[in-house]
């Protein structure tokens, strides 16, 4: 695929969410809405497109937050068609912040649309599987969907999803779905979704320790994502990307990794960065 492609997947998914803001609604609204989009889409490797596992099975895991403190997430889903609304079901119901083990009984009584993996599993990933596995390929190539939005009325919202690492154990879980690590927002201070690899975002607690810079240390947006980037996971010697927007609308993308792709608004305009 070209990156027109990627681009126009990001562009389509920048719309969805800003059609929400546009009218008003919320700002964790807007996120899903992108993420939706993005799930749907097989170029991105989140639902639709996900990466496989070593056994070539494919689990997703996905998160939201609103800035108020609500959060929702799920782990190692293998059914859902969008896991982001898994992830924002889990967040409404209130009981528990992350769960797994949903299955297709839970997503139809919740009346979220059930998968297969046949629908999950796309060529382009079982070709870079087989590539990987006779280690034609590094494994180390991201493609985690995430979406950070500010609404009208002040409120941050941060979303993610993913099908994790290449090749990675059945079972494990990376950054996305674990608030603070992957995922993070609270409202006046930041909203944060994170791609890359996962262990060194769970070990540097990347989204928190952005808030924390910001909120405690008083750190501008820009320099405290960039040195979160730099000494939680260029130090550990890998590669990711973060999407961040300040309490007063500031957007910030960084990645250490060869190349990211995020949409946002320039002046009016979408306008994809890569
Ligand atoms: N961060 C994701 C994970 O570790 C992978 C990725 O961003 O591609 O599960």
């Amino acid at each position: 695929q070209g990156d027109g492609e990627y681009e126009d997947g990001l562009a389509v998914a920048y719309r969805a969410g800003a059609e929400v803001l546009d009218k008003g609604g919320t700002a964790l609204d807007a996120v899903c809405a992108a993420v939706v989009s993005l799930e749907d889409n097989p170029l991105f490797n989140s639902a639709r497109g996900s990466a496989l596992r070593a056994d070539g099975s494919i689990q997703t895991d996905a998160a939201v937050m609103s800035g108020d403190g609500r959060a929702g997430a799920v782990a190692a889903v293998e059914c859902a068609r969008n896991p982001v609304t898994v992830a924002r079901r889990v967040m409404e119901d209130g009981t528990a912040v992350l769960r797994t083990q949903i299955g297709a009984p839970t997503l139809k009584s919740w009346g979220l649309t059930v998968v297969d993996q046949e629908y999950l599993r796309t060529p382009g990933r079982v070709a870079q599987l087989e590539n990987v596995q006779a280690g034609r390929i590094p494994a180390q190539t991201h493609g985690t969907v995430g979406a950070v939005a500010l609404d009208l009325r002040g409120r941050l919202a941060a979303a993610t999803s993913t099908g994790g690492m290449v090749n990675q154990s059945v079972g494990r879980i990376g950054d996305s779905p674990l608030i603070g690590a992957g995922t993070y927002a609270r409202d006046g201070v930041v909203a944060v979704s994170c791609t890359g690899s996962g262990e060194a975002f769970i070990q540097g607690v990347v989204a928190h320790e952005i808030a924390s810079r910001v909120r405690h240390g008083g750190a501008d947006l820009a320099e405290a994502v960039r040195d979160v980037l730099d000494d939680e996971v260029g130090r550990r010697g890998v590669t990711g990307g973060i999407i961040a927007v300040g309490g007063n609308g500031r957007v910030v993308v960084a990645h250490n990794s060869p190349a990211m792709f995020a949409a946002f608004d320039h002046g009016g305009r979408v306008t994809v960065w890569s």
